[in-house]
């Protein structure tokens, strides 16, 4: 995108926030119509959306008419051909892979607009609002933290950092790089906290990813001595909402999303259920997409004064602790994520169902086979100490009874 034009879409976001909330919903209410005639004329999966149930966008006239149309679900995204757009080349566009909470990868693809703005200008915006500045250094802590890019380095002055090494050697290399800003997980922040405490001092702590508790969220802070933002996104949708300085909820990026949540159960769906569409990407047009969170609506204005919508996810995404037989909690992201890597997984749950044991239900891709469920072992085993591991290979794993899919789950000691 050439830098005029980027300067321009980041002044108008800047301005957008600060409009009162009813002009910020009409001017998104414009968005998500031009967003499902769009849908309708230039992708297949739409345009028959639309004709099975005999209308067309026009009949699309209030919030409330939305329920007119299907929830997509990330098995839709799984076999995406109907839903790209007429006149976008797939190789040309950018693409993100989320293996996500339901166990089932998929990946989504961004035309250059969309991409500029759900990467990177919703997030500065967000970020400028809670004091960060572009010269401000940036810490990231990744699963598997990628090589960073030359504007990663240069320009947004971020380093990624694995969560698997261990903490004192990261506490080591956060001090040299000296980070303004942290972001991460907050079961990996808990634990880098304690370590790091008086060596790392940031300004700022970003969370997101998982529930962030009080208690979490004052475990984090005061470990740090810096305040904790927390951030609701996914990997479909970027960034969705952000708490500004005044944490009264939530903001919601009314520019470049619109958020659903629903009032009654749909399609299976439980009523509470947070559904977004997109209303930049053009290339893979996302309608009423399901997160698998639930969450409400905080009618109050921010103190803060931007007319962006408030709102609190309450992270559903259903996920148990693994409890050890020695004693202490495994967290889920931990327990899951040597499994969700694996190239020869299609899908997975893993089962803690007695107090020493755990399941992996494995769901096998083409690429499976004896070496993948060595390599699940060995991923796994070191993460929960006096626990033997069995590998079942199945067909089909079942969501439960909500329709979400648990991945990590404990039998032992919840009954669910
Ligand atoms: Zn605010």
């Amino acid at each position: 995108m050439n830098p005029f034009v980027l300067a321009a879409e980041m002044l108008a976001l800047q301005r957008e926030q600060w409009r009162p909330s009813h002009v910020v919903r009409e001017r998104q209410w414009r968005l998500l119509r031009s967003m499902l005639a769009h849908a309708y004329d230039t992708t297949p999966h739409y345009r028959s959306a639309f004709d099975a149930r005999g209308i067309t966008p026009a009949d699309i006239r209030t919030p409330d008419d939305l329920t007119r149309l299907p929830i997509l679900k990330k098995r839709d995204l799984r076999a995406p051909d109907g839903l790209f757009a007429r006149g976008y080349k797939r190789e040309s566009l950018h693409k993100s892979f989320s293996s996500g909470s339901t166990g089932e990868g998929a990946t989504t693809y961004f035309d250059d607009r969309a991409w500029v703005i759900g990467r990177f200008l919703v997030k500065l915006r967000a970020r400028l609002a809670c004091g960060l500045r572009p010269w401000h250094n940036a810490a990231l802590f990744q699963w598997i933290p990628n090589e960073p890019s030359f504007l990663r380095r240069r320009i947004l002055r971020q380093l990624a950092f694995g969560v698997h090494e261990p903490l004192d050697q990261t506490t080591d290399s956060l001090v040299s790089f000296g980070p303004h800003a942290l972001y991460g997980f907050p079961s990996y922040l808990t634990r880098l906290a304690p370590v790091a405490a008086g060596r790392v001092r940031p300004r700022f702590v970003f969370t997101s990813g998982e529930l962030l508790t009080e208690r979490v969220r004052e475990t984090i802070a005061s470990g740090f001595g810096a305040e904790v933002f927390d951030i609701y996104g996914c990997t479909e949708m970027k960034e969705i909402a952000w708490e500004c300085p005044a944490r009264s909820g939530y903001h919601v990026n009314a520019d470049s999303v619109f958020v659903e949540i629903l009032t009654q159960e749909e399609d299976g769906v439980p009523a509470g259920s947070i559904v977004v569409t997109s209303l930049v990407n053009r290339a893979m047009p996302l309608i009423r997409y399901l997160v698998g969170d639930s969450g409400s609506w905080i009618p109050e204005a921010c103190s803060c004064g931007r007319g962006l919508p408030l709102m609190r996810p309450s992270l559903g995404r259903l996920a148990d602790y693994f409890i050890l037989p020695g004693g202490g909690e495994v967290s889920p992201y931990n327990v899951m994520d040597p499994v969700e890597a694996l190239p020869g997984v299609a899908q997975f749950e893993i089962v803690q169902d007695r107090t020493d044991h755990a399941l992996v239900r494995v769901v096998p891709s083409a690429t499976f086979d004896e070496d993948t469920k060595r390599e699940i072992v060995r991923g796994l085993a070191p993460v929960i100490p006096g626990m033997t591991i069995t590998i079942e290979v199945v067909d089909e794993i079942r969501p439960e009874k909500s329709g979400k899919f648990r991945i990590v789950k404990n039998t032992a000691f919840s009954d669910s």
